[in-house]
C-alpha cells in the first residue's frame, strides 16, 4: 500500500513525527475497513467515501491508499486544508460550516469518517451532526466516528494533554462526572477558542472536550433512534480514541424500537386552528399520523379546512350540516365558529332526535326540509354507506341551490374503477373481500367499508344528483397537507 506522505506545511496535526503521524493515519483506515467488513461488505463496494473535518489528509491520504478506486470527499472548515486535499490527493473539496445546512455535498457516501469531531462536540450538538451524516449516507453505508472514553480519558492525563487551565482539582471532578453520568464535557476558553483558530477552525459554538462512556452513547443512540450500532471499539483509533460505527436503521430495527421515531417534523401553520405550529408524525402513514401538535388534527382535516377556507370564506354565517363529525379538526373548527352549525350522528337502535348532542340523522333518508343547508360536510364517511346513490341525492336535496357538499373520502382505487367491497343482507354485512373496517367515533367496533372508490366517483356523483362535482388533491407541505388520498370531492348544487 503505498501513501502520498507529502505534509502540509499548515497541518497542525503534525509534530514533526512522521512515523507517527503515517501510523494515525493507518490505524484509521483499519477502524475503517473494519466497520466496512463489519457489515459484510468488500473494499471493492466502497465507491464513495466522506473523510469530514478532514483537516490536511492525516487519514485521507491512507484511506486513498486504501481505497484507491473510490472518490473521495473532503470536507472541513480550514479552506486552506480542503484545497490541499484536492491538490495533493484528488479529493472532492467541499467547505465545512457551522451550520451543516449550508453544506453542499455531492453525493451520498458509502462510508463516512469522522476523526476527532464528536470528541470536541457537547452532547446537545450530536444530533444535529448525526442527523446531517443520515441524510448523506446511503441506505446500507457505514458511519465510522470518534469519541474520547475511558482510554482517551487516562491518554489526557498520563501525557498531560489537557488545556493547562484545567487544574488537578478540576480534572478529578471533571473525572467523576464522567464516571457517574458517562458523559462529561469541557467548553474551551475563548482565548484557547482564539488561540485554536490561529491553526485550526474558528468555532463560534461549544466545542471543547467532550468525554461519553460506551453505555451513554449507546442509550443516546438508541433516542437518536437514525442509526444502529454496527461496532463499538473502546480506544481502537491509535490506542486512543473510541470508535463507534454505525448503520442506518432498517424497517426491522425501527419495528422492533419501542422509541418514538418521528418520520416527519415540519414547522407550518394549521389550517383548522389557525395558529403556527409543529406537524409531527411517528409512523410513515401519514393519513392518520401526521399531527399538529397544537389541535392534533390529521391532514385530511387540515386539506379540507383549507378547501373550505378558499370556496366558502364566510363560512361562518353559513348553515352548515356536518355528518358524522369528529371532536377535532374542521368538525371542532365548524364547530366552534359557526352559529349555524348543525352535527349529526346515525343511531340505528334508538328513535330519538338527539342521542349525546347528536342531531340523530341516516344520511340516506334525512328528516331535514328541502333546501336549507348552504354547505354540507362529511369527513370519511361515504366508503361506509351501503347506499351511496340515495345519501349524495339526499344531500343535494338538503342543499339551497349554489350550495356545496364538501368531502373527504380516501379514493383508494385512484384511476381504477370504484370496487362493490360489502353489501348489507337482512341487515348484516356481508364481504365481497377481505372484511375491511375503519375505525368509528361512535363505535368502538369499527365501521365497515362498503366501498374502495376510484375517481369514477365524480362522475357517479354527477349522475346521481344531478351536483356539479370535482375532486380536488391539494398538497401544501407549509399547511401539513401532505399524505395519502388527500383527495376532496367537492359538488356544488345547480
Ligand atoms: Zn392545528
Amino acid at each position: 500500500m503505498k501513501i502520498n506522505m507529502t505534509i502540509s506545511e499548515k497541518d497542525p496535526m503534525y509534530t514533526g513525527d512522521i512515523d507517527i503521524y503515517k501510523r494515525i493515519g493507518i490505524s484509521g483506515l483499519k477502524c475503517v475497513q473494519d466497520a466496512v467488513s463489519m457489515i459484510h461488505k468488500k473494499d471493492s463496494d466502497i465507491k464513495n467515501i466522506l473523510d469530514f473535518a478532514c483537516g490536511y489528509g492525516r487519514v485521507l491520504r491512507s484511506l486513498q491508499a486504501g481505497y484507491p478506486d473510490a472518490s473521495i470527499t473532503a470536507c472541513d472548515l480550514m479552506k486552506d486544508a480542503i484545497v490541499f486535499c484536492a491538490n495533493t490527493f484528488g479529493a472532492i473539496p467541499v467547505k465545512g460550516n457551522e451550520n451543516l445546512s449550508l453544506i453542499n455535498l455531492p453525493k451520498k457516501y458509502d462510508v463516512i469518517w469522522i476523526g476527532s469531531l464528536f470528541t470536541h462536540l457537547p452532547i446537545e450538538r450530536w444530533g444535529v451532526f448525526l442527523d446531517f451524516f443520515s441524510n448523506n449516507i446511503t441506505q446500507d453505508g457505514i458511519l465510522v466516528f470518534t469519541i474520547h472514553g475511558r482510554k482517551a480519558l487516562w491518554m489526557m492525563k498520563q501525557y498531560n494533554l489537557l488545556p493547562k487551565e484545567i487544574t488537578a482539582n478540576m480534572f478529578e471532578i471533571f473525572k467523576d462526572n464522567f464516571f457517574n453520568s458517562g458523559y462529561a464535557f469541557y467548553d474551551y476558553t475563548k482565548q484557547h477558542k482564539d488561540a485554536l483558530s490561529k491553526i485550526d477552525a474558528n468555532h463560534s459554538k461549544a466545542f471543547g472536550l467532550s468525554f461519553t462512556r460506551p453505555d451513554y452513547v449507546y442509550k443516546y443512540l438508541l433516542k437518536h433512534n437514525k442509526f444502529n450500532l454496527v461496532s463499538y471499539a473502546e480506544g481502537a483509533w491509535a490506542h486512543n480514541h473510541d470508535v463507534v460505527s454505525l448503520r442506518l436503521n432498517s424497517r426491522e430495527f425501527l419495528e422492533i424500537s419501542n422509541k418514538k421515531q418521528f418520520v416527519k417534523i415540519e414547522e407550518g401553520s394549521c389550517p383548522c386552528c389557525d395558529s403556527d405550529t409543529t406537524f409531527i408524525s411517528e409512523k410513515s402513514w401519514l393519513r392518520d399520523n401526521y399531527r399538529c401538535v397544537k389541535c392534533n388534527c390529521i391532514p385530511r382535516e387540515r386539506g379540507l379546512s383549507y378547501v373550505i377556507e378558499q370556496i366558502l370564506p364566510n363560512w361562518k354565517n353559513l348553515v352548515i350540516h356536518e355528518s358524522s363529525p369528529g371532536n377535532r379538526g374542521t368538525s371542532l373548527k365548524l364547530q366552534k365558529n359557526c352559529k349555524n352549525y348543525i352535527s349529526s350522528h346515525y343511531y340505528p337502535n334508538s328513535k330519538e332526535e338527539y342521542v349525546d348532542g347528536y342531531k340523530n340523522i341516516d344520511l340516506h333518508k334525512q328528516n331535514f326540509e328541502d333546501e336549507v343547508f348552504d354547505l354540507v360536510v362529511t369527513q370519511d364517511v361515504f366508503e361506509h354507506l351501503p347506499y351511496p346513490e340515495k345519501a349524495i341525492k339526499e344531500i343535494a336535496r338538503t342543499l339551497k341551490k349554489g350550495g356545496y357538499f364538501i368531502s373527504t373520502i380516501p379514493l383508494v382505487k385512484k384511476f381504477n374503477p370504484t370496487v362493490k367491497w360489502a353489501e348489507l343482507v337482512d341487515g348484516d354485512v356481508k364481504f365481497f373481500y377481505e372484511p375491511d373496517y375503519h375505525g368509528n367515533p361512535i363505535d368502538p367496533k369499527g365501521s365497515p367499508v362498503f366501498w374502495h372508490y376510484g375517481y369514477d366517483i365524480a362522475s357517479r356523483f354527477i349522475e346521481w344528483s344531478g351536483m356539479e362535482t370535482i375532486i380536488v388533491n391539494n398538497i401544501i407541505p407549509e399547511l401539513g397537507i401532505e399524505a395519502e388520498f388527500l383527495e376532496i370531492v367537492v359538488c356544488r348544487k345547480l
